[in-house]
């Protein structure tokens, strides 16, 4: 089957998305590097993870302290009371807008599994971290923003006495903001006693994304020892024997980087107590801090912002911390890589530029056989990716059927199919349709047996494939495409998934397929929650889960070529410059295996896709792809002390489609409360459905480092109590 060359992802190069988060902070808004925005090309990478926001700043400071009036107490069920109390440290609080008798019943050891997120405003800094934090975890959580909102008794504690929250999340320390020349605090005297009277009466931990020494509102015993802004150039921080175990997801001996911040070192006081959690140098920036009234304080002293990985690794586990390990959702770290067109060839791009397409690229039994040995020896030399697994999307057109089974490891390009039979069970074999044609516009019967007649070469191989599982050609048939079909130059449109191919959608679904690849750089795949997969609005059946692109393109084999093609597209002189200079190939590697880690890091659930190409033993037995592997598990193997998980791709798009219904609950009300005394966690929902929960056991529970997870499945109405295991 004299199949040619396929795969022309980069020929479709779309307009250019440029993405900026503009956040505004307190005070001037100086640009960061590097300049201009990245570009986002539809069909490829981001180049970096690195995205404007604003410099970040010293937060505003202010003498004196709020008086703690530690008698007051939900206790008694009289907070929310009739009289004010003033600042004489009375026994009741009058926050009631309408100065109404107290509905608040006395406090229980009971709240829920939802987080309090107390900020100033929309513009808030901090924000956007905590809110990516806990997206991405999939947690309940609650925005308090102090400038327009009060806080009331009400807000914290249910009618029955739960408490709503099981964690608070502070922003800055002081929660001040610039009005008339000053700064005011957007939580009164009787606002910050309420959140303490709180959090010392639910035993509820406050943790802070960013505050400094000083005494207002309330002292963390620190003093100062120096502050200024950190560029792009990072700042090592190291975990402290009390940090390695609350961030014991992390390698003790990991190094911190802290970038693109305003950082407080500071030195924890003698005449007070607060143990350092994280250090540079010799300095504090990270500090477990007890209140003079008993409360928990964690807090960091330098800003981090969303895109930065200093807020992936440290962020989720302020939050965990604050929580006890006890919140709706997870996070797991994963490792997913496929690699496209097995069997086909593919265009191959010389460093000039040029491009060869008949024959093109080739792949050999000696390649096959290789990247088995790489793959190896990637798992021991990262033993936190000992279970990594590369997928094989193949095209089983170009397979020779009545190949044997033997392995040829110096084999040429007629010895990829038996190799490829003799190494079966080393990798995991995706449908990538028979002869890879785009499926836009074909019809049923075309479609059919593209999907179809592949699963029937892997039969006749011995290849296990799943057949609920289909990535087609360049993700075509899912409403991506250049309206001109003879136009391979111009940028693709993304008309939206109600474009697809209704044919190819017919066909799949008759054959079983649930689960379709798409890809994050098409608006329309982008799943509105994270880790989500997107249910296809023309066939609800069928579920659409993306992978990421990288920018290591399809057609290019060696070092040479991949760096020349990088540069000839974010260099100074490419099609969307973006570096200062051109990179070199480690910098290209190293660029790219930032991005990648900033979605192991996330706790990204989504695969990235190569290509055959990629998979040339180009010398040595190295490839442009376990390059990438090795750097990018180097990286991740110097932070983390938890694996990467490598799941199949059946198993990988269930998960998907399972924070599809995760988030359906979140949605639809879904409450769980944690019962102190009786060490149990209740859910109830007013929907059926099935979540995650962290901290709770069941038969189906699994482990991750010190974390435990697991599925409940809810009856509308029907509350669920299982056994609470918070972290200490
Ligand atoms: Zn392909």
């Amino acid at each position: 089957m004299g199949r040619s060359v396929v795969a022309r992802a980069l020929a479709a190069i779309a307009a250019v998305v440029v993405t900026s988060t503009v956040l505004v902070g307190p005070g001037s808004a100086a640009p960061t590097r590097p300049e201009p925005a990245p570009p986002s090309v539809v069909g490829l990478a981001p180049v970096t993870v690195r995205q404007q926001v604003d410099e970040p700043e010293a937060l505003p400071r202010r003498k004196g302290s709020v008086p703690l009036r530690r008698t007051e107490t939900f206790r008694s069920g009289a907070i929310g009371g009739s009289t004010r109390s003033g600042a004489s440290g009375a026994s009741t609080l009058s926050l009631a807008p309408d100065g109404a008798a107290s509905a608040t019943a006395a406090a229980t050891g009971k709240v829920a599994l939802r987080a309090l997120v107390v900020a100033v405003d929309e513009s808030d800094f901090g924000l956007p971290t905590w809110k990516s934090t806990l997206d991405r975890v999939g947690a309940a959580y609650d925005v308090l923003l102090t400038r327009d909102s009060a806080l009331t008794a009400e807000t914290l504690v249910r009618p029955d006495g739960v408490g709503r929250y099981g964690a608070v999340l502070l922003t800055t320390s002081s929660l001040l903001y610039a009005e008339n020349g000053g700064y005011v605090s957007g939580l009164t005297a009787d606002e910050w006693n309420l959140l303490w009277t709180y959090e010392r009466d639910y035993a509820v931990r406050q943790a802070v994304l960013y505050g400094s020494h000083g005494t207002w509102p309330e002292d963390y015993c620190l003093s100062g020892v120096s502050e200024g802004a950190v560029g792009a150039t990072p700042v090592p921080t190291a975990l402290t024997a009390a940090g390695a175990k609350v961030f014991d997801y992390l390698k003790p001996s990991a190094q911190v980087p802290v970038v693109e911040s305003y950082v407080y070192r500071t030195a924890v006081r003698s005449d007070c107590s607060a143990t350092p959690v994280l250090s540079a140098g010799n300095d504090t920036v990270g500090v477990l801090s007890p209140s003079a009234d008993g409360r928990e304080r964690l807090m960091l002293t330098f800003t981090s912002n969303q895109y930065l990985l200093q807020s992936d690794l440290l962020a989720y586990g302020l939050f965990r911390w604050a929580s006890r390990g006890l919140f709706l959702g997870e996070q797991r770290h994963y490792l997913h890589v496929d690699v496209d067109d097995w069997f086909n060839s593919a265009d191959h791009y010389y460093p000039d530029g040029h491009v060869e397409s008949d024959p093109g690229y080739q792949m050999s039994g000696h390649d096959a056989y290789n990247v088995s040995l790489r793959q190896q020896a990637l798992r021991q030399k990262y033993p936190l990716a000992g279970g990594v697994t590369l997928g094989m999307a193949y095209n089983g057109g170009d397979a020779n059927l009545n190949a044997g089974n033997r392995c040829y490891p110096n084999g040429g390009i007629n010895k990829l199919t038996p190799t490829t039979r003799c190494l079966a069970n080393q990798f995991r074999w995706i449908n990538h349709t028979l002869t890879h044609p785009e499926l836009n516009f074909t019809d049923y019967a075309t479609s059919r047996a593209e999907i179809a007649d592949n699963l029937a070469v892997a039969s006749r191989l011995g290849l296990p494939v799943d057949g609920s599982v289909l990535k087609t050609g360049e993700y075509s048939g899912l409403g991506v495409y250049n309206p001109d079909p003879d136009n391979d130059t111009d940028p693709p449109t993304d008309f939206g998934l109600t474009a697809s191919n209704p044919e190819l959608l017919r066909a799949a679904r008759d054959l079983g397929v649930k689960y379709l690849h798409g890809n994050m750089s098409f608006p329309s795949h982008r799943p509105a929650c994270f880790n989500c997969g997107t249910t296809h609005p023309l066939e609800p059946s069928v579920t659409v889960v993306p992978d990421w692109p990288t920018n290591v393109a399809y057609h290019c084999t060696t070092p040479a070529e991949e760096t020349a093609f990088y540069n000839s597209f974010y260099g100074p002189n490419g099609k969307f410059p973006f570096w200062p200079t051109n990179l070199t190939y480690n910098q290209v590697v190293s660029a790219e295996t930032d991005v990648a880690l900033s979605h192991l890091s996330s706790g990204s659930l989504y695969s990235h896709t190569f290509h055959i190409a990629n998979l040339r033993d180009y010398g040595s037995g190295r490839t442009l792809l376990t390059d990438w592997l090795d750097s990018l598990l180097g990286k991740y193997s110097a932070y983390y002390a938890v694996p990467v998980l490598s799941l199949d791709w059946p198993a990988l798009a269930q998960r998907a489609a399972g924070r599809n219904g995760h988030f359906a609950q979140l949605a639809g009300g879904v409450d769980g409360v944690f019962d102190r005394t009786a060490g149990t966690v209740t859910l109830s929902s007013p929907t059926a459905g099935t979540l995650t929960v962290s901290g709770a056991r069941t038969a189906a529970a699994t482990t991750y480092g010190s974390e435990v997870s697991t599925p409940v499945t809810l009856t509308a109405g029907q509350p669920v109590t299982v056994t609470a295991s918070p972290l200490p």
